[in-house]
């Protein structure tokens, strides 16, 4: 059980895009949001009080795809053409350890605490090491082994189940059925996934549509492009399918994500680091009603996982390949809260700040310098274009708070210096070599004992 919060006489607040008010005050009690008021109720019970007068509070954000312990290659290599950096990528990769993974997934988790995330959800090797990480400073995670190489598609997907299965002690942690891609993994298991995630409630997450490349040999080997081979031969698209990328996706595809329910994950600044090109056409899926969700992808291709930034970059990108302002501040706000949320599957509210919702929100320095002048007719596109995540000042998941500024960046600096250190003598044992086939994650990886 959580200390109840209560949030005083806010300067801002943002309950979800289009909906703002000031003055009011929040009650989160056992991980909701209990009451929102502009007199604030007596606490019934003893409860730590916050005064908002120089905060905004806002929906948390929550990265939809990532890596997230690829925070071990920030940096490294970030100036190659998409095949030569996947060959230094790999040849680290190859060496990979639990231990590795658990500090880079640390480090990854501060990093998206104090940028105002909530919640992520995670596609790499040994995914119990990043829930650890992820429970132990509070935040939601959707993770699970990656399915890919030769495996047996059925073991494969009843194995995710499991490992799924096992997250359960793990607070705000759920599985996701993790498919690398449909020319990566065999196609047996984009079907198996696609059944199983329905089944079982969970998101199967899959990349796809990346590369003008990938489409060309889906089209050449299937006679099909990558989403219409998921949807008409692989029957793999439904409402828990969240495809990441879709930069090289066909007009007539965007049909069939919509008919299926299916969420697509936008990426914009890995898709523009890597020179993937294409176009991911917002505004069409958004007028077709697609759920959009919002990503960094791994820190290698980002090479952060701030979602304040990405917001940003996703109305830039969107602009520059529109040549026009159909999409909006809105439209990335949206995407990186209910979007993502809905994505995710995770509970009903999140992405929102509203009575009865899951307690997830920010709280920002209204008078950080960054931001001024903000006032509540531009406060949705200060954050989108202006805020770089410097000026959170706590972030709440389920009512508790994960990231108090005051409380915690010291002792976060100290602690991430010395995985840094650790970080790059792994690094430097590596540096240079090259490898030219990727490694293959443990598919069947040991399900998780608390
Ligand atoms: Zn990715």
């Amino acid at each position: 059980m959580t200390e109840p919060i209560l949030v005083k006489n806010l300067r801002i607040l943002l309950r979800r895009p289009g909906r703002v008010e000031t003055g009011a005050s929040i009650l989160l009690e056992d991980g909701r949001i209990t009451w929102i008021g502009e007199q604030p109720p007596p606490l019934s019970k003893t409860g730590y009080v916050i005064e908002g007068d120089t905060l905004i509070a806002a929906p948390c954000l929550y990265n939809a795809h990532t890596h997230s312990a690829m925070t071990l290659l920030r940096g490294y290599c970030d100036d190659y053409e998409l095949s030569e950096w996947l060959q230094y990528m790999w040849a680290v990769e190859k060496h990979l350890t639990p231990r590795i993974v658990r500090e880079a997934s640390l480090l990854a988790a501060m990093e998206m605490a104090s940028t105002g995330t909530c919640g992520f959800m995670d596609m790499y090797f040994y995914p119990g090491e990043t829930a650890r990480a992820a429970a132990s400073l509070g935040l939601r995670a959707r993770l699970g082994p990656v399915i890919m190489g030769d495996v047996d598609p059925y073991k494969a997907v009843e194995h995710s189940i499991y490992f799924a299965k096992s997250l359960k002690g793990l607070k705000n942690i759920g599985g996701v059925i993790n498919v690398h891609s449909i020319y990566a993994a065999p196609l047996d298991a984009v079907t198996y996934a696609a059944e199983a995630a329905r089944q079982h409630g969970l998101p199967m997450h899959i990349h796809v549509s990346e590369t003008r490349r990938e489409v060309y040999e889906a089209k050449k080997k299937y006679g099909l492009f990558p989403v219409e081979l998921m949807a008409k031969k692989l029957n793999a698209l439904n409402k828990y399918t969240v495809l990441v990328h879709a930069g090289w996706i066909a007009s007539w595809e965007i049909n069939l994500v919509a008919e299926a329910g299916a969420s697509i994950v936008h990426c914009p600044t890995s898709n523009m680091k890597l020179a993937t090109a294409g176009h991911m056409p917002a505004y069409e899926l958004i007028e077709k009603g697609v759920n959009l969700a919002l990503g960094t992808d791994g820190p290698a291709s980002n090479n952060t996982l701030n979602m304040f930034l990405e917001m940003k970059q996703m109305v830039l990108l969107q602009r520059h390949s529109y040549w026009d302002t159909r999409i909006k501040a809105r439209h990335a706000l949206q995407a990186a809260t209910t979007g993502s949320a809905r994505a995710m599957k995770l509970p009903r509210g999140c992405g929102t700040i509203e009575e009865g919702a899951p307690a997830d929100l920010v709280l920002i320095d209204a008078e950080d310098p960054l931001i001024q002048p903000t006032r509540i007719d531009n406060i949705e596109s200060t954050l989108v274009y202006a805020a770089t995540g410097r000026e959170v000042r706590y972030t709440i998941v389920a009512g508790k708070i994960v990231y108090d500024r005051q409380r915690d960046w010291e002792r976060w600096r100290r602690r991430a210096a010395i995985i840094a250190r650790d970080l790059n003598r792994f690094i430097e044992r590596y540096a240079g070599e090259k490898s030219p086939t990727p490694p293959t994650p443990r598919t069947y990886e040991p399900p998780l004992t608390q």
